[in-house]
């Protein structure tokens, strides 16, 4: 279940399935990445601080996201990665952190493994599979077995509102006699990107999945949005302290 919260005084949204964890989604009301918005190129810079103060670390890590579907182990020393969509972590007392407006940010985490990932799934990382291939790096090369992960789907584009053309669905979506995947309105498609990837997590073993309902698009007050403010826009985070 996901439920508004305040971090200091900073609005967050956050889900009870990682209650107990310093995780949570961003919201306008707390940038910290300014992207194309030069204006708040002052206030993301004072939050990160803020943030960084308040989780009691400066071990910040973050990436360069390209829509790829390359990941990242994160290694002691290195705090910026280049052309990376998803970042793992087990280094303890490190702030994994990524940017959004529309693709969808999915926020992965084993208590008992004390390790945990963000992955950022646009149409591009979904049609990839980066969450499968984000949960399959983590089985593979730190041993972790997906039924002790616990898997966040965030505030994203919801199918109300991502409308393509038959290329990018076709891409998309496999298996076309699953309707609660998609609805299709003349020769425009509405794909749930949401949706497919709790697909690739629950495929992958992943047994607690807490999807957010909120699409960041129609809710543009409270998120950014680049398809809403065409591409003039910010972007809302994804914060995971290890
Ligand atoms: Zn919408």
């Amino acid at each position: 279940m996901f439920y508004f919260d305040n971090f200091y005084g900073k609005k967050v949204l956050k889900s009870s399935l990682l209650d107990g964890i310093d995780c949570f989604f961003t919201t306008r009301e707390f940038v910290l990445t300014y992207s194309s918005r030069e204006d708040l190129k002052t206030e993301s810079e004072e939050n990160r601080e803020f943030l960084l103060n308040k989780l009691n670390t400066d071990n910040l890590i973050t990436a360069k996201q390209v829509h790829s579907t390359d990941i990242e182990i994160v290694k002691n020393g290195i705090n910026f990665y280049d052309n990376t969509d998803a970042l793992i972590s087990n280094i303890q007392n490190t702030v994994l952190l990524m940017n959004f407006a529309d693709c969808i940010p999915i926020i992965l985490y084993s208590k008992k493994d004390k390790t945990g990932a963000i992955v950022h799934a646009g149409w591009r990382g979904t049609a990839g599979e980066i969450a499968r291939k984000t949960v399959i790096k983590m089985n593979e090369e730190l041993n972790i077995n997906p039924e002790n992960i616990i898997a966040v789907i965030g505030p994203g584009i919801g199918k109300c509102c991502f409308e393509t053309d038959y290329d990018v669905f076709e891409k998309l979506v496999k298996n076309k006699s699953d309707k609660k995947i998609y609805e299709q309105k003349e020769n425009k498609f509405f794909t749930d990107l949401k949706l497919l990837n709790a697909k690739q997590l629950s495929e992958c073993g992943i047994k607690n999945i807490d999807i957010c309902s909120y699409c960041t698009c129609c809710m543009s007050d409270i998120f950014f949005s680049y398809r809403k403010e065409n591409g003039y826009t910010a972007r809302h985070s994804a914060v995971l302290k290890i």
